[in-house]
């Protein structure tokens, strides 16, 4: 695993030596491993026996190991490399969605130990649905045999918004039971482990940050489409939260024609075109009959990812109607984050959620048509990718959140176990 984020540098003050073995072991998390001592030295700007000092202890901590590198040709003795232990520490992320909850344990070297997922309770009651998220996480602990005092913590996304200091969901529009619930301070409660609360927009993008081999350059619009769409965005290898961190809020972005009516009160928003609600209402007005349209279940969410599934069978059968309807869909997000690359002088689009995870092969010709359309003679061109992690993407994404923030080097200098 190798890390396009941005380095943190450290400190060769005395007593901040719990500050910099947290920036070395950061250093060696985001490499692949081959980092020397000089290296590490080079890249937090410590001095040589700081980074010996704070490997050692790393090394007797048993979060990183030294591996020997080749020898090079000609040259002397092979050097000495340092590599993460990566069973050394885990942690899990959930994906709590209106439709789903998805659950993953990642462990120290950010890979993915196993993954489970169930359907959200169809009552949507807060309680209800942190027992089965406090469930979950319990049982894939269990289930991959981990020690609890090797876990570092959860990280727990939804859909926006958030307050993310608070832990607190705030009134997301698809969980209609949800106001103001503390589900940080809920699961840290019910399973007893450090828990903090994030979009899942923004935990994909910082997935795609852990993981650049199916990335980017580190300038990307991580797009998410799933009950609602959003658009997260990757700058300079940091992911952008914005003032309130709920940036990535895309349902209400210009397509530059109708989408049909949004909750707004406009018509032209890419949420008109691209949440699953929107896709069976729109799929219905161009007179692609679905089952799931006059299904008898009562909840609306429910009922769209029954769509999202026909549409889907459907596609792969060869429908030509429905093709045609998934890419002028794909055309109108392509409009909608075109602007946003150009804006901001993104190279990658990264594609994700579970809508896309189901409807993406067919969404993206109409995508890929409009990131050719509008791409301005003379500059770079912008590449379409699939998020790492497939439907999990945004699970294992709340996991790489709760490792950063377990290991991420910080001047109040907590040292881990002390
Ligand atoms: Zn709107």
């Amino acid at each position: 695993m190798r890390s396009m984020a941005t380095m943190t540098r450290g400190t060769n003050l005395p007593q901040m030596a719990g500050f910099n073995q947290f920036a070395v072991l950061d250093a060696v998390r985001r490499s692949d491993g081959s980092r020397t001592r000089a290296d590490l030295a080079r890249i937090t700007g410590l001095s040589a026996q700081t980074v010996t000092n704070a490997t050692r202890r790393l090394i007797e901590e048993g979060l990183v190991a030294e591996r020997e590198l080749q020898r090079r040709s000609g040259s002397g003795r092979p050097g000495t490399a340092l590599a993460v232990v990566p069973d050394s520490r885990y942690a899990v992320g959930v994906h709590l969605d209106p439709a789903a909850v998805v659950v993953a344990l990642i462990d120290l070297a950010g890979d993915l130990v196993t993954q489970r997922a169930v359907s959200t309770p169809e009552s949507e009651r807060p309680e209800a649905v942190l027992d089965v998220v406090a469930d979950e996480i319990a049982a894939i602990v269990e289930d991959a045999g981990v020690r609890r005092d090797r876990l570092v913590g959860v990280g727990v996304v939804t859909p926006g918004p958030i307050d993310r200091e608070r832990g607190l969901v705030l009134d997301p529009p698809h969980l209609k039971m949800w106001h103001d619930v503390p589900l940080r301070d809920e699961v840290a409660r019910r399973t007893g482990l450090p828990t903090l609360l994030d979009k899942d927009v923004l935990a994909v993008a910082a997935a795609t940050l852990w993981f650049p081999d199916g990335g980017h350059s580190g300038d990307a619009a991580v797009v998410y489409a799933g009950t609602g769409v959003a658009v997260g965005v990757v700058s300079g290898g940091e992911v952008v939260r914005g003032v309130s961190g709920n940036a990535g809020e895309a349902g209400h972005l210009s397509i530059g024609r109708a989408s049909g009516p949004c909750s707004c009160g406009r018509d032209g928003c890419l949420g008109g075109v691209l949440s699953a609600e929107s896709l069976l209402a729109n799929a219905t007005a161009r007179g692609i009959g679905l089952a799931a349209a006059s299904a008898v279940t009562p909840d609306p969410i429910l009922r769209a990812d029954a769509a999202v599934d026909e549409l889907r069978v459907r596609a792969e059968r060869g429908e030509a109607a429905v093709h045609d309807f998934l890419a002028d869909a794909g055309d109108a997000l392509g409009f909608a984050v075109t602007g946003v690359c150009e804006l901001l002088d993104l190279d990658t689009i990264v594609t994700s959620g579970p809508v896309w995870e189901r409807l993406g092969p067919w969404l993206e010709r109409g995508l890929q048509g409009a990131v050719d359309r509008f791409r301005l003679p003379g500059r770079h061109p912008v590449r379409v990718v699939p998020s790492v992690g497939g439907v999990h993407a945004a699970a294992i994404g709340a996991a790489c959140l709760a490792l950063d923030e377990a290991f991420t080097p910080r001047a109040a200098g907590l040292l881990l176990g002390s």
